[in-house]
Order: C-alpha cells, then structure tokens, then sequence
C-alpha cells in the first residue's frame, strides 16, 4: 500500500515526501482507510510506528476536502494528549504538514511542576472527558495509544461510537 492509494493531494503527497516518508507504516497503512470511509478507531501501535503521523494527515486531508469548515467559529479539530512531551510532538508533526496548507493550529499546556504533572496525569481522563463533553456528538473520534489499559479502555467506549479496532 502506498499513500496515493489513501487518495492524498499531490501537494500532501509532496510534503509526505519531503519528510522522507517514503511508504505508509503498518498502523498508518491499517488507520487510514478505515478513518477515511469515516469510521471512529481505536489504534493500538508502539511509540515510534507512526501514530502522530497518521492522525495529523487524516485531519489535514478533512479540513481541506471541507473548505466550508473553516468559516466556522472555534477549532475544526481537537487532539488531547496525556503529557505535554506528547503535546510537543503532536505540535511538531502539525508544523511539518499542517503549516504548508496555511492550516492554523496551536499547542495548548501548562508549565508545571512535576509534581502537578502527575496529579494532572490522575486527572487526564477526566480533563479528557470534559473536552469531548463539548464536542459535536456527530464527531469523528481516533484514539491511538501504545497500551489499552483498563481505564482507557472504558475511556474508548464512553467516546467513541462503533469504532474499529487495529492492532499492529
Ligand atoms: P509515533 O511516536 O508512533 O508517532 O512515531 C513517530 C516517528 O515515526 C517519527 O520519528 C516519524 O518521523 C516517523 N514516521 C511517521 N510516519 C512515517 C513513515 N510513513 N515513514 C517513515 N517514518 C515515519
């Protein structure tokens, strides 16, 4: 499988390029087509398999197919990470293929203390909730994650709706 096979724009194909991305990864090659036809997933992939890649292009590719959703007022997407090492990442593979299409994005987080980091943490899918609480109900909703423990599990099944599930 290749990315033109996801029916990417030639202008995202360019940037995958540029990256040096030369093919989709097991996870990226598993995740797109199914977030494609619309359907909510639950993608379970180690850490360095190319999660963040594939939901940044994914969003990309659906605020540029609906033009008409960036009139509207407030973000298009929301993505919650865990930490804020995580957020940065996230922030960076935005910058890399969001940035071209002159997509607005922004990293949001606190400078804290570690110890806050950690209550914060026990926090998190609380905070987690109270987001999604005030999302569209008819949004499209992808979790990745590198473990499913119990708490996120029941976390998956409160948000997202008749997801698919991919393991790699
Ligand atoms: P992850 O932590 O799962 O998001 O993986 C991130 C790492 O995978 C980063 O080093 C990316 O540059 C790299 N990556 C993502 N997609 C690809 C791809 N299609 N080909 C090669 N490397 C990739």
């Amino acid at each position: 499988k290749t990315f033109e096979d996801c029916g990417f724009s030639t202008a995202l194909m360019n940037a995958i390029a540029n990256q040096g991305y030369g093919k989709p990864t097991p996870i990226q090659c598993q995740a797109l087509p199914i977030v494609l036809s619309g359907r909510d997933i639950i993608g379970i992939a180690k850490t360095g398999s190319g999660k963040t890649a594939a939901f940044v292009l994914l969003m990309i590719v659906h605020i540029m197919d609906q033009p008409e959703l960036q009139k509207e007022e407030g973000p298009i997407g929301v993505i919650c990470a865990p930490t804020r090492e995580l957020a940065h990442q996230i922030y960076l593979e935005e910058k890399k293929f969001a940035k071209p299409y002159g997509i607005w994005f922004a990293a949001v987080y606190g400078g804290m203390s570690k110890l806050d980091q950690f209550k914060e943490l026990k926090a998190g899918c609380e905070m987690i909730r109270s987001i999604v609480g005030q999302l569209w109900p008819d949004r499209q909703t992808l979790l990745f994650s590198a473990t499913m423990p119990y708490k996120v599990e029941r976390l998956a099944r409160e948000i997202l709706t008749d997801p698919v599930r991919v393991t790699v």
